[in-house]
């Protein structure tokens, strides 16, 4: 029943009851009885009769395990391992760490988040309880408050129930936990994000919860929901790459019947950008063409159509041009290559998915926090920023518009090293004049842009190379980069085939 409806109900009746008690007749035993149901009725576990959403958090049977998860394999492993601390409690115990409370995961939307919390209820025989942010926020002060405890009330109930523990899933939980304070005028989210911390600092060390939140906005996130004993664990879930969506297409075709024409790698590769429920959504869209054929199999016809229609229908953001990922794949190895030159292993992984606003990425292994950088690390640093628009220099013989964040990041660094008196200035006053600020960073960086532009020469075709197997496979692991890298060095050329057969062959083929 819609709140509306249960709203003009309730206020029906009493004017009913009102109209009949000044009519002379005796209302008394009916109030009672509707009173008396209504107090029930709202202390029944999962139910709050005012402004209620029957089922918040509802418990809900979960059948799906890591196997029915395609890609995200990092995703996957850190959440597991999460898991298996907090399984092991007896032996975390003896050393007195504190449990595992909450995991984050953060990712753009339809990549399997839901997905990965079912999982992991599974594979600790949890119960599974499923809510989402928007479902705390009302008008009426308390009530998403009051929901949170009756969300936890239940949690605790099943997992005394199956023994087991339970997991809570919170969906879009940055509407719940926004920054406290940016809602001026409702102290309502306040209250309900109090309570959520409330409740997770309350989970007690025998008690078996396990709260994962899902969010792809963490940047606006409270910081006091990522303090210790809180959410501690971030996972993030990316746009899955080539493999990732190759894998998904194939766990969700694995009860279709496909006609021989249709490859589902080169499909894989169509479906540049596309999210895990895309790929449902296309696999799905293609049976429905099929349908309408009449045919018994799904063609490579019925997968094009359809790609189309998720991409119009989802507001898909187009994929770019070959040329352009062509142009990005070249950027990127120019990072990675003066990441590996500067500093040796520090490059994790290469990929041209997208993520946020970037078209590439190349992670970096996370190094040990750092407070103070010398001038070396930040010449260094400024080198790798600028490698990007090198390489494509060197490939395309010209720049694009995809460097500009590399460029600020390069004058940012640089502003940096004048203020610390680590530039030709020496030590400078703190109000030092625009004109000089600047003439010193745009020398800094001349200096800089000019070494790299010639350390980079010599590297044209490992660049090229690295980059046209990027483009195909949109990822590649920085061990992999390294041999490759190495071998370059050594015989000054690298042979693409190299690049198809496994790291097994390669390691052999360089030693
Ligand atoms: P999120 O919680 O990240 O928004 P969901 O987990 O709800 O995404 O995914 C929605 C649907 O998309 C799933 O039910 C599934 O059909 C499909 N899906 C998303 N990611 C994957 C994946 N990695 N593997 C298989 N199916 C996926
Ligand atoms: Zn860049």
């Amino acid at each position: 029943m819609s709140k509306i409806w249960k709203e003009v109900l309730i206020g029906g009746s009493i004017a009913a009851l009102f109209f009949l008690s000044q009519a002379g007749i005796n209302v008394w035993p009916a109030v009672v009885a509707v009173g008396g149901f209504i107090f029930f009725y709202s202390f029944m576990p999962g139910r709050d009769l005012i402004g209620s959403k029957l089922g918040v958090g509802k418990p809900a049977a979960s059948k799906i395990t890591f196997m029915d998860i395609g890609g995200q394999e990092v995703a996957k492993r850190e959440l597991k391992e999460a898991l298996d601390f907090a399984l092991n409690k007896e032996r975390t115990a003896v050393l007195g760490i504190r449990p595992l409370k909450g995991i984050l995961l953060s990712g753009p939307p339809g990549t399997g988040k839901t997905l990965l919390a079912k999982a992991a209820a599974n594979y600790t025989g949890s119960a599974f309880l499923h809510a989402s942010g928007s479902e705390f926020v009302e008008m009426y002060a308390g009530v998403g408050a009051k929901r949170i405890r009756d969300l936890f009330e239940r949690a605790r109930t099943l997992a005394r129930e199956n023994k087991k523990g339970a997991v809570v899933f919170i969906d879009e939980i940055e509407v719940l936990c926004g920054a406290r304070g940016r809602h001026a005028s409702h102290l309502e989210y306040d209250q309900t994000l109090n309570q959520l911390l409330v409740e997770m600092d309350g989970i007690g060390s025998n008690e078996e919860i396990l709260v994962i939140g899902a969010t792809n906005r963490i940047d606006i996130l409270d910081p006091a929901v990522l303090r210790p004993g809180r959410f501690d664990r971030i996972v993030r879930v990316d746009l899955p790459d080539r493999d990732g969506r190759l894998h998904i297409l194939k766990i969700h075709t694995q009860d279709k019947p496909l006609a021989d024409d249709v490859d589902l790698s080169k499909l894989a590769k169509e479906c540049y950008g596309f999210s895990g429920a895309h790929l449902e959504s296309l696999v799905n869209e293609a049976a429905i063409n099929a349908h309408r054929r009449n045919e018994k199999e799904i063609s490579w016809q019925d997968f094009s159509d359809a790609q189309e229609k998720v991409m119009l229908g989802e507001k898909l953001d187009r994929k770019p041009p070959e040329e352009e990922l062509k142009r990005v794949s070249v950027h990127e190895v120019g990072h990675a290559l003066f990441g590996e030159l500067e500093k040796p292993h520090s490059v994790s992984s290469v990929t041209i998915v997208p993520r946020g606003q970037a078209l590439g990425f190349v992670r970096q292994s996370p190094a040990e926090d750092k407070y103070l950088y010398t001038k070396e690390e930040l010449l260094e640093q400024i080198r790798v920023a600028l490698a990007g628009a090198f390489s494509e220099e060197l490939v395309f013989g010209s720049m694009s518009t995809g460097s500009q964040n590399d460029f600020s990041q390069a004058s940012r660094l640089a502003k940096t090293m004048v203020m610390a008196g680590l530039s030709s200035l020496g030590i400078v006053a703190e109000e030092l004049g625009q004109t000089e600020m600047n003439s010193e960073i745009m020398k800094i960086i001349n200096e800089q842009g000019s070494f790299v532009r010639e350390k980079i020469k010599p590297y044209k075709d490992f660049i090229q190379k690295i980059a046209d197997y990027l483009l195909d496979k949109e990822r590649i692991e920085g061990d992999r980069f390294r041999d490759l890298l190495e071998r370059y060095l050594q015989y000054s050329e690298i042979d693409v085939s190299d690049l198809q057969t496994g790291s097994a062959g390669l390691q052999a083929a360089v030693s």
